[in-house]
């Protein structure tokens, strides 16, 4: 099968996914069907979408590898701009149709995008370069919510991302095991936690969405690895999913068990549809390891 044909596969794959879930858990419709719709033009987007090729030299690898630091850094990621900004345009009229809080907002930024006020390339560089200042004089400008042009905007970049962190990823050695809790491409705290078909637990960052391997026993968020201080939530009804929380920072990380699951998996999907979760592990005292704003 080729690269293309297993692209081409996905929106399908989401779909059938998000309809197992909403099955299960009703109370999700809303939620999941909104997110089904940003994951799918996410995916058809990934598909027309191109990047620069990442070049590094061997000797920056090695001293970066040796030094535990990740491989780049968020400015240094290359963005198509072109799919990026359609991809925009669309994701302000799913929100604007789902009827939800960002909605008022989301018309705001498509017209400001249709009245060509929205120089991209200074979006996304405020974006990348972590600019709060920019990023807040920019949405001052546009007259809108800032969040929900953060949501917007990110979500756009999300295809060009993930495509340069898989080809960053590739000038990682897979042979040294990577005991850091932050994502080796771009050094972002992972989102979420996966057990895979052999039994292997993964992390994925809330940023680029790479996937990478960790040590079981081990708190991403302080690096404990005791025994003892690190321990799992989990509801009897819900096998698939288990929390894992540190008694020495307080935070926690979802986990999915892909092993138990027979439907497709889509870690940004299982991410946003169990929410439930996030309230169990904040009633019992552990907060979330990820920033606010890259939870969703
Ligand atoms: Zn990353
Ligand atoms: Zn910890």
């Amino acid at each position: 099968m080729t690269m293309t044909e297993k692209v081409a596969e996905l929106p399908e794959k989401i779909k059938k996914a998000a309809g197992s879930i909403k099955k299960i858990r009703p109370a999700y419709s809303q939620i999941v069907d909104f997110y089904e719709k940003i994951f799918t033009a996410q995916e058809k987007s990934a598909a027309k979408t191109e990047i620069k090729p990442f070049t590094i030299s061997d000797d920056i690898v090695s001293i970066k590898t040796k030094e535990k630091f990740p491989l780049i850094s968020l400015s240094e990621f290359s963005i198509d701009v072109n799919s990026s900004r359609k991809l925009f345009k669309k994701i302000c009229k799913i929100i604007n149709k789902s009827g939800n809080h960002m909605s008022a907002a989301a018309e705001i930024i498509f017209n400001a995008n249709e009245s060509k006020k929205i120089d991209f390339n200074e979006l996304y560089a405020a974006l990348l370069n972590d600019d709060d200042a920019s990023f807040g004089n920019i949405a001052l400008k546009l007259n809108t919510d800032r969040e929900a042009l953060a949501f917007i905007s990110y979500n756009s970049i999300k295809p060009s991302l993930s495509l340069f962190a898989d080809s960053v990823s590739k000038h990682i050695n897979n042979d040294n095991p990577w005991e850091k809790g932050y994502c080796p491409v771009c050094g972002n705290t992972p989102v979420i936690s996966s057990f895979e078909s052999d039994g292997k637990r993964f992390l994925t960052c809330s940023f680029c969405w790479h996937k990478w391997t960790s040590p079981r026993l081990f708190c991403p968020f302080c690096e404990n690895r005791e025994a003892g201080t690190l321990h799992y939530l989990f509801s009897e009804d819900e096998q698939e999913y288990r929390i894992d929380v540190c008694d020495k920072c307080k935070r926690y990380i979802k986990n999915v068990d892909t092993r138990i699951l027979s439907r497709f998996v889509y870690l940004p999907l299982e991410q946003v549809a169990t929410f439930h979760l996030d309230i169990m592990a904040r009633e019992k005292g552990f907060e979330s390891g990820v920033p606010l704003e890259f939870q969703v």
